[in-house]
């Protein structure tokens, strides 16, 4: 589904409510997402699951690093769905959302001896082990607790997930997860660990995959791996299968294309059809990242020879995917005029699609006010734009608000969340006096 829509009045809205609205109410810059979206998103992979007969042996465990504000976490809590975290921090979110820890599986390959002890003293599903040290140091604080933990192991299924290779994980090369080959030995060692109990294995091979066929053959590796266990008398009660799902971030001819969920399983699912184990999955993106939205305001244009600057009041420290992997999110405007006389464009010709245009095209850079010439959000978009003007920067939902900081001294954004003609206020915007509350000078007198 679509987030936006266009109203007659030229007014872009999420659900019921006009992105207008939402500045005059909340300011700029202010993410907005939409509760439909996100149960959509999830709704998604629930259907795709129950199409293939294994919804029932299935949990969709969101990845909360993609965005991790309470009340998302609590919409896919109320779905009845898991999580994924990577840190005791995101345990914590999780709990405070409403989460089941029973449906919590910890990955991540440093997680700390106090992270480990929180998670066993929450009863989380699984860890997901990365290491062969991490084994050991879990298997002692386990023991301390009296407990055993349940552990998964990250398998590295060396494949290419075909992405950025910022966001590539499951090759050789990656510091993630254990060797495709190392993998046998270290089960057979956490077999004999008195302190854990084996309950699965892993794998997660990248971000933002547009092509369903690297998943496939990772899960191939991971049953062959599954079921050399087996022979060995290491039964798994579980397959997690780990998350990777791209989305469409442009749209139009020259936009990429982005599998559905069920177009994005069908392989997947093929590969495990007819297994009886569990089966984990770990969306992030793929749940949240069309689900939102960055709206912000034009505060200046600079029009000069070479190039065109829109600097607006959203900025890297609020959305980093553009200057950290030269991503692209679509850019449009919150509202365009509807019933004003056509415009003549620069090229002479007529205006007359005001519901994409608005007016007199120009090219802009779309940037921050961050001192970085990294400090974009769009390069080379044709707007007609206005000083004042509110923009939305599209597809901003996953790593967007998750991915932020207080860089140049900037409060971060506020967070709204859309509830048909309800807006919930899902994070106010810091307070400049906040930032640097944990700070102090040094003691006088010199
Ligand atoms: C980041 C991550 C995910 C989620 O990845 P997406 O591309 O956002 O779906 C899932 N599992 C692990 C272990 C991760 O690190």
């Amino acid at each position: 589904m679509s987030l936006t829509k266009r109203d007659a009045n030229g007014q872009l809205r999420v659900e019921d409510v006009a992105l207008s609205d939402i500045a005059r109410q909340f300011g700029t810059p202010c993410y907005v997402y939409s509760r439909a979206a996100l149960t959509a998103a999830f709704a998604g992979y629930q259907q795709a699951l129950t199409a293939h007969g294994v919804a029932e042996r299935a949990l969709v465990c969101y990845a909360v690093k993609a965005n991790a504000n309470l009340a998302i976490l609590n919409v896919f809590a109320r779905l009845g769905a898991g999580f994924d975290i990577v840190s005791g921090g995101e345990l914590a979110r999780v709990l405070a959302a409403g989460g089941n820890p029973a449906k919590v599986v910890f990955s991540g390959v440093g997680k700390s001896r106090s992270e480990m002890r929180a998670a066993l003293a929450a009863g989380i599903l699984c860890f997901n082990v990365e290491s062969a040290s991490e084994l050991d140091s879990l298997n002692e604080v386990a023991g301390q607790l009296g407990q055993r933990a349940p552990i998964s192991l990250r398998v590295n299924p060396n494949v290419d997930p075909k992405t950025h290779p910022y966001i590539s994980t499951g090759l050789k090369t990656a510091k993630f997860g254990i060797p495709y080959e190392d993998a046998l030995t270290l089960y057979r060692r956490a077999r004999d660990l008195p302190h854990l109990e084996i309950h699965g294995i892993d794998c997660h091979i990248g971000s933002q995959l547009l092509d369903p066929a690297p998943a496939a053959e990772a899960a191939t590796k991971i049953l062959a791996l599954v079921d050399a266990l087996a022979a060995e008398g290491i039964a798994l009660s579980h397959i997690d299968v780990g998350g990777g799902m791209g989305i469409r971030y442009r749209h139009g001819e020259d936009g990429e294309v982005a599998p559905n969920a069920a177009e994005y399983l069908a392989p997947l699912l093929a590969v495990l059809a007819g297994r009886r184990e569990k089966l984990l999955f770990e969306p992030g993106r793929s749940l949240v990242g069309n689900a939102g939205l960055l709206l912000t305001r034009v505060e200046v244009l600079k029009h000069g020879e070479e190039k065109n600057f829109a600097v607006v009041d959203a900025a890297m420290n609020d959305l980093a995917r553009p200057a950290l992997y030269d991503a692209w999110h679509d850019i449009v405007p919150a509202s365009v005029p509807v019933d004003a006389p056509q415009k003549v464009g620069a090229s002479g010709t007529a205006v007359s699609n005001p519901g994409e245009l608005g007016g007199v095209r120009k090219r802009y850079e779309i940037v921050g006010p961050i001192c970085e010439s990294g400090d974009f959000l769009g390069h080379d978009r044709d707007l007609a734009l206005a000083e004042g003007d509110l923009l939305a920067i599209l597809s901003a939902g996953a790593y967007g608000m998750a991915m932020s900081s207080n860089y140049n001294t900037r409060p971060r954004a506020a967070e709204v969340l859309v509830d048909g003609a309800n807006v919930h206020l899902a994070r106010r915007r810091e307070e400049i006096a906040q930032l640097f509350a944990l700070e102090s000078v040094l003691p006088i007198p010199p």
